[in-house]
This record gives structure tokens, C-alpha cells and sequence, in this order.
């Protein structure tokens, strides 16, 4: 049998801090960036796309943010 371990994470893996942050906007349209229609179920937390399930975090949604590693 042969175990694949994964290598442990290190700041180098970590994603890069710029880029697209494509949120949910309830002020705005929202075209689905998975297929690109514009119909969602909206919950607390994140958006998902009625059609083909993506979810987007919403821009003013909940953020847990009180735990803190190191
Ligand atoms: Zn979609």
C-alpha cells in the first residue's frame, strides 16, 4: 500500500492576496460566473446560483472572523 502524504502547508502555498474577489451583491446584478445566468438563492452566508450550484460569499454577509492561528 502506498500513502501519499500531502507536503505541509507553507506560506508559499498559501493564494495570492490580489486577484478577482467576486462576491455577491445584493444592490447589483449578479450574473453567475459558472453558466452566467442571474438567478440565486440567497442565504445568510453565501449566494448560490439556482442553476448550476455555484456559490458566491455575499458582500455583506456573515464573516466569522474570531479565531486566529499563531
Ligand atoms: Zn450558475
Amino acid at each position: 500500500m502506498n500513502i501519499q502524504t500531502c507536503p505541509a502547508p507553507t506560506r508559499k502555498s498559501r493564494p495570492p492576496a490580489v486577484g478577482h474577489n467576486i462576491l455577491y451583491r445584493k444592490a447589483a446584478s449578479n450574473p453567475c460566473p459558472g453558466c452566467g445566468k442571474s438567478q440565486w438563492l440567497v442565504g445568510r452566508v453565501v449566494a448560490e446560483c439556482a442553476f448550476c450550484e455555484t456559490a458566491l460569499p455575499l458582500e455583506h454577509g456573515f464573516r466569522f472572523s474570531g479565531l486566529s492561528v499563531g
